[in-house]
């Protein structure tokens, strides 16, 4: 199953028990990606708007491609019921 490609608010992100992002540098030449946890961020904040803000510490490009981490929630849905 796919995750869904639509804009998501950390609201819906935590519902989905995904509690942090990746971040990729939107400079194709750097593409340095970064996990981020998000938790201190307001819940209606979209998900894409965080790489607005975001500024990459390799190549000091600003803006940056954002997508929840789903990886977390399979980390988490193991052995959990
Ligand atoms: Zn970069």
């Amino acid at each position: 199953m796919q995750p869904p490609i639509i804009p998501m608010s950390l609201g819906n992100m935590r519902e989905n028990r995904v509690r942090s992002v990746i971040v990729s540098c939107s400079n194709i030449n750097c593409r340095h990606e970064a996990i981020v946890n998000v938790d201190h961020l307001p819940a209606d904040l979209a998900v894409p708007s965080l790489g607005l803000r975001m500024r990459c510490e390799r190549c000091g490009q600003r803006g940056a491609d954002v997508m929840p981490n789903w990886n977390e929630r399979h980390a988490q849905g193991d052995g959990r019921r």
